[in-house]
Formats: C-alpha cells, structure tokens, sequence
C-alpha cells in the first residue's frame, strides 16, 4: 500500500474510533497528490475503514466539473453533478465518493480531514457560533454560515476560501461550517493533530458547565415493553431505553425537551430524524399505552414519517429502528444532539436547523443512500 494511504487509513481510525469526533457513518477524510484525489466512500464508517473504502478520483476531470454550469433547477443540478463525480472516478468497485469531493478537492493541502466534534458543534450549533470562532481562532480558521449541502455549500465555501486566501495569503488549514462540523487540513497527519487539539483545547477553556459525567443506564418501563403494539409500523421494529443525568435534565417538561426537540445537522436529521417527541403519560398501564399511541398517530399525521426518538416526560429515551444496530446509533446520534444542546448554553444556547434547511435534507437523494447504507 502506497505509504501515504496507510497514513490516510490511520488518521481516519484514529478519528473514526473516537466517539467525541465521529458518529455512525459521519465525516470524512482525503488525501490527494498531483493528479489524484483518495476519499472515503459514501457511507463506510472511518472507524473501521481500509484501503478499501476510499475512491480514487482524477482531480482534473473534478476541477473540470467545478467550473461547468449546472441547471437552475436543484435535483437536475445534483443529478448533473453527481454524474461528473461518478465520471472523475478512477478507481474500480461500486464505491460512490462522500457528497464532500468537491470540497476535499479545492482544500489545497494533502490531508484533509473532516469530522462532526461534539464540542465543536456546540459552538457551531450555538447562538453565539460565530463570534466565539472569531474571537477562539480569528484569523486562523475560516467559518461558513449554514448552506445547504451539496453544489451550493461547495460553491460557497470555493468563494470563501478564495476570499480568505486573498485575504491571509494563504489557504485555510481550520474551516468550520455552522450546524454541521470541521474540516482541517495539512500537509502532514502530525499536524491535523496538533490542529484538532489546539482546537478542543481553546472550546474546552470556554467550557464553564461541563457535561454531566454519569454513564447511561438501561431503562424499561411497559412502553418500551409494548412498542411494537403502539403502531402498526412498529411491529417488527426493535427498541431500547435509555436514562442518564444528562437525558433527565431535558425531559423533565415540554419546556425542557424543547432544547432538544429538533436536528442540529444534516447527519442528526439522516439517523433520528428531525423532530423527537416528548409523551406525557398518565392514568393506568392501558390508558399510558392508548395515550403513547395517539401521540405517535398524531406525530405521523404532522410529519408524515414515525419518530426514532420517543422520550417519556422524567422517564427516559427510547430509540425506535428497523433493528437493533439502527436503534444503537439513533441512541448515540440523539445522546449526541443532548450534548451539543447543553454545551451549546456556553455560547448562547441552542440554534436547530430552521424548517427549509430541514426540508432540503428530507428531500435529498443522497442522504437517502447513506440511510440505506448504514442500516445494512
Ligand atoms: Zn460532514
């Protein structure tokens, strides 16, 4: 194996395997030379990954593709760009390249690696995300206000990196994107460390309320017991409880959960779905069940899909998926989105998604393949 794909490989294990950086199939990592560009295929998880799972793609056809005009109209237009992605392709194999090619490609260093920090995001997905990174890193990194995914986002953050570099004279090694995570680039693995950890390091001194430490817990109650009863859909699915410090401090009321009641990023929306519900159970064991079940007919009525995530008002969190390693990372995708959310109160509080941003990742084909791809 060329000697900088086995670099490649180690420094997406090393990020890939470490919880606080990387959730389920999310983020990305590329190394290019001259003529080449390896990234990380769609929907292989970093944690895990080998030579195996990158795409090999001709950085000539990709910069061709970056200058063409696209159609108007938003899913020609990522039809179009996604056949000159396949058509850059030179590896062989049915791998398709991540959706962020293109913006591995115009990062003019070798190593580029891409991922979701969970302390990162509560300043990104905070009120006060912009002015934090300012006055944490100035001119040292660059930040992109939220664009949605895909041809826009990568021809925002061309203009932004041509703007910087005009600017600095010099191509940014930090890029952070609001609600969504950090690319950090460098000619050398050594230094995307040094970077991430000089990053952490400065969020960390602006940490004043820490995460709550106590490790979750099992929790079962008749709901959990009877979910495949609570609608039709349900019936084969599999479902887990959880409690913790950290989960109870949001679903004490509405008022509560509604820190935590809708998506961050696009890859909270791909595995949970963009809205969780809170039930308030009452009466005897058969009107709590009759009760959960209304509440999730009426959550299907106003979003036309089944929640993943059901909490119980002081009980606990259920995950609900096809199986049970679906149901494990709709756990740790939500845990995660409760994390973001209290760190988030460092910097402001919260700032979700708004309801289009929402609505362009639902309608997106290719987040639609990564779904697939992790259920399988
Ligand atoms: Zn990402």
């Amino acid at each position: 194996m060329n000697l900088n794909i086995a670099e490649l490989v180690e420094v997406s294990r090393f990020y890939g395997k470490d919880k606080s950086f990387v959730i389920a199939g999310g983020g990305n990592t590329s190394f290019k030379d001259g003529q080449h560009i390896w990234i990380k295929a769609s929907g292989v998880a970093l944690e895990t990954i080998d030579e195996n799972g990158f795409v090999c793609l001709s950085r000539e056809k990709l910069k061709v593709a970056s200058s063409r005009i696209y159609s108007q109209d938003a899913v020609q237009r990522e039809a179009e760009v996604k056949s000159d992605l396949t058509n850059a392709i030179v590896s062989t194999g049915n791998n398709r390249p991540s959706v962020e090619t293109s913006l591995h490609e115009i990062i003019d260093y070798q190593y580029v690696v891409h991922t979701h920090p969970t302390k990162v995001n509560a300043v990104m997905c905070s009120i006060n995300g912009e002015s934090v990174c300012n006055e944490l890193f100035g001119d040292q990194s660059l930040f992109i206000p939220y664009t949605d995914p895909g041809y826009i986002l990568f021809k925002k953050v061309e203009a932004e990196i041509a703007r910087f570099t005009s600017k600095n004279g010099r191509v940014p090694q930090i890029i952070f994107l609001q609600n969504h995570g950090v690319f950090v680039a460098s000619n050398s693995i050594e230094e995307i460390h040094q970077l991430y950890s000089a990053i952490i390091e400065k969020i960390n001194r602006k940490i004043l309320t820490p995460l709550p430490e106590s490790d979750p817990k099992l929790f079962s109650s008749r709901i959990t017991e009877s979910i495949q009863k609570l609608h039709p859909s349900f019936a084969t699915f599999a479902a887990i409880g959880l409690e913790s410090e950290l989960i109870h401090h949001f679903i004490k009321n509405p008022n509560s959960f509604c820190k935590a009641d809708t998506a961050f990023t696009p890859d909270d929306i791909v595995y949970c779905k963009a809205h969780y519900l809170l039930m308030t159970l009452q009466g005897t064991e058969p009107e709590q069940i009759k009760s959960a079940s209304k509440q999730i007919a009426n959550y299907f009525e106003t979003y036309r899909n089944l929640p993943k995530v059901l909490a119980i008002e002081r009980q606990g969190v259920i995950g609900i998926e096809e199986n049970i390693k679906s149901v494990l990372t709709v756990l740790e995708v939500f845990t995660n989105i409760l994390k973001v959310s209290y760190l988030s109160e460092n910097f402001g509080g919260p700032k979700f998604m708004t309801a289009s941003q929402i609505e362009f990742i639902d309608n997106w084909e290719v987040e639609n393949y990564r779904r697939k791809m992790a259920k399988s």
